[in-house]
């Protein structure tokens, strides 16, 4: 048996992970390592605590801080801290905390090349990618440029464990959507198809833990492990149908991020599974299930997931812009996708038909 294609091409991204609980004590040294001495601090208004623990950690190695972080990292924000940089004459950021905050990073790394150090809190996987995104006027432009891709990313599974239970569902989700795409990537390569198939074993095992009790630090490392390699398959693939779909409903109707993919992995894990066998195998071996897209269905619902896009805010006339815009650019799937099969898809995930 193999684990993915036969004939593949792999590229390295070339990056350092430290992991482990009580990592962030780490920081110092590797800001030093990295040669970063005047480092700006990215957060949120609500991570604010934290990015000041950071900051005290890194003591003379901090320049300032930025709590500004906003979802899909709208320029208005990148041109802010940007200039937060200037003001500090930073040579660096330290994003801590969720996609938000490490896309600031990226989004302040992209224009001043300044580097960027993660300290990761939720399971987006962001910081294991040179992909960045930026919002203007309700459209997100992503790109991809290696200059943003972390220097270095810090993985404390301590720092999740405030993490909210609905929060640590959803991103786990989230995560485990990159591994599924990464499955059937038209770059997919056996490397990528091992890290694929132990992310999802490993969430999928954690975050019912994590639900049970979420200070619960061992299940915590399990689910942050997965996140990581989640995120690792992430920035090694193309991502296809699902990522495109969920591009769509954050950028255009400001659906949550997370909570967005949670809804719609099965439905299109349904729809593109019977026409990648491989990835079908992976799954149904990762997960100890037959059936993979009821058994994600069945573990997000008993999670206290969301389950349809309509519990999400998303009505029936929408999905005449969703099916338009997914249709308008071309982009790898392992099965055709047709306005009548997206139709189809969108309607199920609207109505919530997968859910037990
Ligand atoms: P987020 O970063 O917006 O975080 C959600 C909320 O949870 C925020 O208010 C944050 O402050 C809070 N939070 C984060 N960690 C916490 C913790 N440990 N404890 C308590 N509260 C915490 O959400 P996200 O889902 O991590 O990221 C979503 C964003 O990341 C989207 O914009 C998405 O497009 C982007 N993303 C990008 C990539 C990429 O490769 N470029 C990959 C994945 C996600």
């Amino acid at each position: 048996m193999t684990a993915g294609p036969a004939s593949f091409t792999y590229e390295a991204l070339p990056m350092r992970v430290v992991f482990g609980a009580g990592s962030l004590r780490r920081l110092p040294q590797e800001a030093e390592r990295s040669g970063l001495r005047r480092l700006l601090v990215l957060a949120t208004e609500g991570q604010r605590p934290l990015a000041e623990h950071a900051a005290a950690l890194l003591g003379d190695a901090c320049a300032g801080l930025f709590t500004g972080a906003r979802m899909h990292v709208p320029v208005q924000v990148a041109e802010a801290a940007r200039a937060a940089a200037r003001a500090v004459d930073a040579d660096g950021c330290l994003a801590v905390g969720g996609g938000s905050t490490v896309g600031l990073g990226k989004a302040v790394a992209l224009e001043t090349g300044l580097p960027v150090i993660a300290v990761p809190t939720t399971y987006a996987g962001s910081e294991m990618t040179p992909v960045w995104g930026l919002t203007e006027n309700g459209r997100k432009r992503t790109g991809r440029d290696r200059a943003v891709l972390p220097r270095s990313v810090v993985y404390d599974p301590e720092l999740t464990l405030r993490l909210p239970v609905d929060v640590s569902v959803t991103s786990g989700f989230n995560a485990i959507a990159h591994a599924v795409e990464a499955l059937y990537a038209p770059d997919a390569s056996p490397i990528v198809s091992l890290m694929a198939g132990e992310a999802v074993r490993s969430l999928a095992t954690a975050l019912p833990a994590v639900a049970a009790d979420p200070r619960d630090l061992e299940a915590r490392t399990t689910a942050l492990r997965g996140a990581w390699l989640c995120g690792a398959c992430l920035g090694a693939t193309t991502m296809s149908l699902h990522h495109k779909l969920c591009h769509i409903l954050g950028g255009t109707f400001d659906l949550p991020h997370a909570a967005t993919h949670t809804v719609l992995l099965p439905y299109v894990a349904a729809f593109n599974l019977p026409a990648a066998p491989d990835a079908d195998q992976a799954l149904r071996r990762a997960l100890a299930t037959d059936d993979v897209p009821r058994h994600l269905a069945r573990l997000s619902a008993g999670l206290g997931a969301p389950r349809s896009l309509a519990d999400l805010g998303l009505t029936e006339p929408d999905l005449i812009e969703v099916t338009a815009q997914a249709q308008a650019q071309p982009y790898a799937n392992p099965r055709p996708v047709t306005e009548d099969a997206l139709r189809t898809l969108l309607t199920d995930a609207l109505a919530g038909a997968l859910a037990p």
